[in-house]
């Protein structure tokens, strides 16, 4: 395809022109390469065109820690339902009321008579909070840089005073990072998350090139895109080196929204925090700055939830081994018999974003 030729975002003369270079570009490695994106989205984009069906024998992409929802820890998850067992409000979004805690999730304390509500935004957990003064209303914030920034701004705008924020924010640069340190885990690439890098900017990956040698890719969401990113990703495979590049310039820029990341900045501070089924990753999680504390529901509320202990079954689930892309979903024992989208035992059967409930919903093995 040549560089001025524009992109037709699904268009299979395309898909078939670069699965060629693909081929030829694997040919020239003659090495097994695996490659890992970070974000459900390419998930889903991958599994949803199909793309593993594209790619040449000796290539494998991943899925890394991608998924805000599926790395949320249960003990966060605790939190949240105690809150709402204090008789607090919790809102939160869909993805997050389903996600099991070590007892129960935020679904069955409402079913238990708590008050939880189902929001898109930050923006409409204050709505809840301006229509209901006499009511404290916690908004259990989780995502990545892509909704910190949202729920950072909502802060920064003097919410109401019966509104609070428990947040389970994650940063994912030093996710990476501790992915990339992994013995067992070997990766020869990374490609990232585009709506991330449209708030933080590809820029921010810089020190991580150097310090790891691997190259990264920002790429968009479209199967071109997706190829487009992983045709990039290997020529850096081919020529022995590290770089970093933008393959989704029409959304990303080096410097990201520079006013919405020194909001966040502002409202938030990285702290070393355990990523499910991961590992304790420091720098990771985003909780609220001293100035910031009155709307802490951490600080608000008392929130010790007992620790007796997870349910039997979610011992046996592999979500950890999942998102450091050492497992696949059906090399789970529970996948698609005790653990279902209906049923969710582990957080990746949950969130849309989550590799397991992808994976089930197009036929349990898309094309690997
Ligand atoms: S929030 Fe956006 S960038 Fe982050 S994992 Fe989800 S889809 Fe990807
Ligand atoms: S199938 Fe269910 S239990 Fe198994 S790893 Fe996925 S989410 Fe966890």
């Amino acid at each position: 395809m040549s560089e001025t030729e524009p992109l037709q975002f699904r268009d299979p003369a395309q898909a078939e022109q670069l699965a060629d270079r693909l081929e030829t570009l694997m040919a020239d490695i003659d090495e097994p390469v695996s490659l890992m994106h970070v974000c459900g989205s390419h998930e889903q984009a991958i599994a949803k065109f199909g793309l593993r069906s594209m790619l040449p024998d000796g290539l494998s992409v991943r899925m890394g820690p991608g998924c805000p929802v599926c790395v949320t820890n249960m003990p966060e998850v605790d939190e949240a339902v105690a809150i709402a067992e204090q008789g607090a409000t919790v809102a939160t979004y869909g993805d997050m009321f389903r996600v099991p805690g070590t007892k129960k999730s935020l679904a069955d304390a409402r079913a238990d008579g708590a008050s939880v509500e189902v929001v898109y935004s930050a923006s409409e957990a204050v709505e809840l909070a301006a229509a209901n003064p006499e009511e404290e209303i916690v908004f259990f914030a989780t995502g990545f840089e892509t909704t910190a920034a949202p729920t950072a701004a909502i802060l920064d705008a003097d919410p109401p005073a019966n509104f609070s924020v428990l947040s389970a924010h994650k940063y994912v640069p030093p996710a990476m990072e501790v992915v990339a340190e992994m013995p067992d885990v070997d990766i020869d690439g990374f490609l990232a998350a585009g709506h991330a890098a449209t708030i933080t900017g590809y820029g921010l990956f810089e020190p991580f090139v150097e310090t790891y040698e691997l190259p990264i890719v920002v790429g968009g969401f479209e199967p071109i895109d997706v190829l487009l990113a992983i045709e990039r990703l290997l020529e850096y495979v081919r020529d022995g080196k590290a770089g970093l590049e933008n393959a989704y310039p029409r959304c990303v820029s080096k410097a990201g929204n520079e006013q919405a990341l020194e909001t966040m900045w502002d409202v938030f501070e990285t702290v070393p925090g355990e990523w499910r089924g991961i590992a304790e990753i420091p720098g990771a999680n985003l909780v609220l700055r001293d100035p910031y504390a009155e709307y802490d529901a951490r600080r608000r509320f008392d929130v010790e939830p007992v620790d007796d202990g997870p349910d039997p079954l979610t011992e046996q689930c592999i979500c950890g081994d999942i998102m450091a892309g050492k497992a696949d979903p059906d090399e789970c024992d529970l996948f698609g018999e005790e653990c279902t989208p209906s049923n969710p035992v582990g957080a990746c059967m949950v969130s849309s974003e989550g590799t397991c409930k992808i994976w089930d919903e197009y036929g349990g093995h898309p094309n690997l």
